[in-house]
């Protein structure tokens, strides 16, 4: 009983871009609208893929 912080392991990729949790049924992941993919913004991490140039969405949108 060593284990004071029994925090669950967070998905390895959590994105503010992210529509859907990763894992979700009929979601896939996509180039990110905001940056097209570069995963830069203005020079910065673009905060809406966190720099990976990719974000989680639902399929069948637009
Ligand atoms: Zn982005």
């Amino acid at each position: 009983m060593t284990d004071t912080t029994s925090s669950p392991t967070p998905p390895d990729t959590s994105r503010p871009g992210d529509q859907v949790p990763p894992g979700t049924p009929g979601a896939g992941d996509n180039v990110c609208p905001r940056c097209g993919g570069s995963g830069l913004l203005a020079g910065s991490a673009c905060p809406e893929c966190a720099g990976s140039g990719h974000v989680t969405t639902p399929i069948g949108g637009g």
